[in-house]
């Protein structure tokens, strides 16, 4: 295997939540997000290894709620964003932008990527980008506390990144996010080949992630609100990226 691909292993959760887990070193890992403490000790207890460190990537309690009780069962080192230290469950490590931040025998580096809530921050990781709430397949997290012009600078930095690295976000929302696409673009036939293949993969619960960046940049609509050619296809011809980002994650909380 390449020396820039993590190993990585999605653990479902909850409705559709994912704890992504990677690994650390020989016999650890670390886990994004556990909502739940259940399923990960499971998947430690199997392989007979540790929990290094728990990287929280926002406050919201599908993606906390496992955490006391891990923290318990290892010797574990928690990190989350600084500036939202005073609603995540206690950090060992608070993080701020651009931060590197070393975790056994990987690194990460910290995005800040306010918009979905204020505090929330991603995890760059080798090539994988673990996005929690703020980017999906298809998709973005919903504008709770910032907002549409914040995230949609959020999704530039993400988008900044090269086509190759690997999206892993906190839910899997692919199918549905990619049927709100098609309802945006009915005349997109190269989204409808891809709705197939989708269809596919859940039929069977497979997760759609990992996933590369560079797909997303194509097809993702909330990537694409600076596309003339996508606002026109959408009716929303001279309109700024901004305007564009807003209207189509209006149209998505209620589809
Ligand atoms: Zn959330």
């Amino acid at each position: 295997m390449p020396q820039h691909t993590l190993t990585v292993e999605p653990i479902p959760i909850l409705k559709d939540n994912y704890v992504w887990m990677f690994k650390t070193g020989d016999h650890s890992w670390a886990a994004v997000d556990p909502g739940e403490a259940g399923p990960v000790m499971h998947h430690l207890e199997s392989l007979g290894e540790g929990l290094s460190h728990i990287l929280l990537t926002h406050h919201h309690h599908d993606h906390i709620g496992g955490v006391d009780a891990l923290r318990k069962q290892f010797d574990t080192i928690v990190v989350g964003a600084e500036r939202d230290k005073h609603r995540l469950p206690a950090l060992d490590v608070a993080v701020a932008d651009h931060q590197r931040l070393p975790l056994g025998t990987e690194e990460a580096v910290v995005m800040e990527v306010a918009g979905h809530t204020l505090g929330h921050v991603a995890y760059l990781v080798k090539d994988t980008l673990f996005a929690g709430d703020a980017l999906f397949r298809f998709g973005c997290g919903r504008v709770f506390e910032g907002t549409p012009e914040q995230m949609w600078e959020s999704l530039l930095k993400i988008r900044a990144l090269p086509d190759t690295t690997q999206l892993c976000a906190a839910h899997e929302y692919t199918l549905t996010n990619l049927q709100f696409s098609c309802s945006l673009e009915p005349g997109n036939m190269g989204l409808q080949v891809i709705l197939k293949e989708i269809f596919r993969q859940t039929d069977m619960e497979q997760p759609t992630m990992p996933s590369p960046l560079g797909f997303e940049k194509q097809h993702n609509p909330f990537f694409r609100a600076d596309d003339p050619h996508f606002a026109r296809n959408i009716g929303l011809s001279g309109q700024t990226a901004e305007q564009v980002f807003a209207s189509i994650r209006k149209k998505r909380n209620s589809f």
